[in-house]
């Protein structure tokens, strides 16, 4: 880094109130949400990247709360108290980002999710059947409505893909330009005098009795009084023992496909492969369990195994014998752990985290930023 001149010192670098660490979606809603709570507190966010460089922006934009098989799977592990309430938090972290940013900037569309069974999923489309009704019951008290999944095998011809059997709807699942949200949610951040940091790598920190030393690649330094670690998948790289491990995700979207027979989010295998319509295009991801060793890498990048195994199911699942070409392939980099719950804590006097959204960011990430302010401003 080059020697700081005076007026950097006085602005850039000068002691924060409360620093964040990373510009995901949480860290902006956490400096949105502290400077909305106490205007005149000097919020800082250092992001390493040019741009937001792990899951925010490199996501699918689903705005979903559960397939209804992801939820019967939850109901195996948790009790249905701790399963209804993620659906809740998710779905009032949608309510909050759509409010916030406004359906129009979001681009939200309200076209519902599909969860495709194939031959092989004989057994759990039948449980998921069964199960219908029940979680229609328990969930109309969250979102309202009566039916929130349906029977959508009227639909398989309209949609023609290849080898699926059934199709349940989830009338209340929308789909967002993630781009958009990203870009609108740094816009507040800065309107509200929130100072955005770019190109700075946080390599330690070391918490002192009045304040909080932050360090960065090249000599960068600042100090806090409180900081939030809020770089979700990397978390490790500065806190090794928290209970999150990255999880790469990789991703294709296609050029414009003329007549694309389909519109709305899907989720196939479990939701480890999901696609959507973007407009015209379709955005395909996932078979990150295909090799789960590998893909448990903070690393940015595509594999040939994977990009095959996406490549061919859009072409002989999603788009059966069509020519397809494909703009671009990316790779985005979650947060998981045990627990599909985040980890929204204070770490010792004066550093929080806020960190382990797994795929739910666009969901909760509204909220665990509240959250994490809240924690932040109360001690
Ligand atoms: C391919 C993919 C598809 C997904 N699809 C969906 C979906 O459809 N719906 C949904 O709800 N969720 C989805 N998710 C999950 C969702 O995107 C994440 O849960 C959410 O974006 C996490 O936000 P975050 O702010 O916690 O983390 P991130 O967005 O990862 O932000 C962390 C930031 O910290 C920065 N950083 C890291 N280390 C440092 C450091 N040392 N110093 C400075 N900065 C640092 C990074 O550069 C990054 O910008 C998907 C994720 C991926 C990868």
């Amino acid at each position: 880094m080059i020697k700081p001149s005076f007026w950097e010192s006085e602005t850039y670098l000068q002691e924060a109130d409360y620093l964040i660490i990373g510009s995901g979606i949480v860290g902006l809603s956490t400096a949105i949400q502290l400077k909305e709570s106490h205007p005149s507190s000097r919020v800082v966010i250092l992001e390493r990247g040019s741009m937001p460089s792990g899951a925010s922006t490199r996501n699918a934009g689903f705005a979903c709360f559960g397939s209804l098989s992801e939820l019967i799977a939850d109901l195996k592990e948790e009790s249905e108290d701790a399963v209804l309430a993620v659906v809740e938090k998710r779905w009032s972290g949608l309510k909050r980002l759509r409010e916030r940013v406004g359906d129009e900037v979001l681009e939200y569309k309200e076209w519902g999710g599909y969860e495709l069974f194939e031959a092989k999923d004989a057994q759990l489309y039948e449980t998921c059947k069964e199960q219908l009704e029940y979680f229609n019951e328990k969930l109309a008290a969250i979102t309202g409505r009566q039916e929130t999944y349906r029977i959508a095998d009227d639909k398989l011809n309209t949609f023609q893909f290849q080898g699926v059997r059934q199709l349940i709807w989830n009338s209340a699942e929308g789909q967002i330009h993630t781009g958009k949200m990203m870009v609108a949610l740094e816009t507040q951040a800065r309107a509200l005098g929130v100072v955005l940091v770019n190109g700075v790598e946080v390599t330690s920190y070391e918490a002192g009795s009045s304040c909080v030393y932050v360090y960065g690649k090249g000599g960068f330094e600042i100090k806090a009084a409180k900081v939030a670690l809020c770089s979700n998948g990397f978390a490790r790289e500065l806190l090794p023992e928290l209970k999150v491990r990255p999880a790469r995700n990789q991703v294709l979207i296609t050029k414009p496909i003329l007549g694309l027979p389909f519109k709305g989010t899907f989720h196939y295998n479990e939701g480890y492969v999901y696609f959507r319509n973007v407009g015209n295009r379709v955005l395909l991801g996932g078979y990150r369990d295909m090799a789960a060793e590998e893909e448990t890498t903070a690393k940015f990048g595509l594999t040939e195994k994977i990009q095959t195994a996406l490549k061919d199911f859009l072409e002989t699942v999603i788009l059966p014998g069509r020519v397809i070409e494909i703009e671009q392939w990316w790779s985005g980099i979650m947060g998981i752990g045990v627990s599909k719950d985040p980890i929204v804590k204070a770490l010792g006097p004066r550093v929080y985290a806020g960190v382990r959204l797994g795929g739910m960011g666009v969901a909760i990430g509204s909220l665990v930023g509240e959250e994490l302010a809240a924690l932040m401003l109360g001690s």
